[in-house]
């Protein structure tokens, strides 16, 4: 178990500055055509998107759609069975070490050591990626801005609530700076103050620091306020992508939920 998670940190690694100019608008994920068959499932079916330096873009879909399939293809955790995908200008066939050094990837059953404390836990989490100690020092210090949990952090992690958990695990994910951080529902779970938290933490990071992120999320609400761009994947298809405002005015919505369910409802007839 701890092996799994540990190889699943080392995805966090990265060295890269961080760009704060937000008029350069390099692309930081570019899909291209990717496919993945299962045995007998088609779970992505030739999605091509890609995603700016800064921008928050939200892949969202119903339960089966293909989401986790495709950000485990872009996180290297899974070989597509055709197409690519270019991270910070790196093919995820081609240079897979390459990709995992500019990426985070937080699935959301991702757990933390429940008998570490949590200052323990971010040391320890740091020094996969660094023994330079400096530079580990500077990680740190940074997750421990970033999560803001104060003194709590010298508590087990087990005393911690779901909330705080959550905030320790993504303050840990983007403490390297990577270009491109992918979260599996981030807030799922948590409460409303939580979540909003969570969400702030996101935008912040994207706006001041020019990450990226690759979202998805089952809850609308936070889809519309904290991405730049939304995908509606259905059935393996990359079906619409667009701004919430674009999308609400194509399909004549007050709401995302409704396009959601016109998107899909449109692809279950044809
Ligand atoms: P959810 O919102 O429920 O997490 P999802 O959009 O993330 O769903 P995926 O988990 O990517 O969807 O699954 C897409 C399709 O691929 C589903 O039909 C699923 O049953 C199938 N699938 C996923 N993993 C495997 C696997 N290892 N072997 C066979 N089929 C799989």
């Amino acid at each position: 178990m701890i092996c799994g998670i540990i190889i699943l940190e080392k995805l966090t690694v990265s060295t890269q500055l961080h760009n704060k100019r937000r008029d350069i608008l390099a692309n930081v994920l570019e899909v291209k055509e990717l496919s993945k068959q299962y045995s007998k499932v088609l779970a992505v079916d030739n999605i091509s998107f890609e995603i700016n330096e800064g921008e928050i873009f939200a892949l969202i879909g119903p339960n089966g759609a293909g989401k986790t399939t495709t950000i485990r293809m872009i996180s290297t955790l899974l070989t597509p069975t055709s197409g690519d995908a270019i991270v910070a200008g790196h093919s995820i066939l081609k240079a897979s070490d390459k990709v995992r050094e500019s990426i985070t990837y937080l699935p959301d059953e991702a757990g933390a050591y429940k008998q570490m404390t949590g200052i323990k836990y971010l040391r320890f989490m740091a020094g996969l990626f660094t023994s330079d100690i400096d530079k580990l020092n500077a990680y740190v210090e940074r997750a421990k801005t970033i999560c803001a949990l104060g003194d709590r952090l010298n508590d087990k992690i087990g005393s911690y609530s779901r909330g705080m958990i959550r905030k320790l695990l993504l303050a840990r994910a983007v403490m390297t700076k990577p270009k491109l951080a992918i979260l599996d529902e981030p807030t799922s779970g948590l409460d409303v103050l939580n979540a909003i938290e969570i969400r702030k933490m996101i935008k912040k990071l994207a706006e001041e620091e020019g990450m990226s992120f690759l979202l998805s999320s089952h809850n609308m609400l936070e889809i519309e306020f904290v991405s730049d761009r939304i995908g509606i994947i259905s059935k393996g298809h990359l079906m619409v992508t667009g701004r919430a405002d674009e999308l609400k005015e194509r399909y004549q919505a007050p709401n995302l939920e409704q396009v959601f369910e016109r998107v899909v409802n449109e692809n279950e007839v044809h």
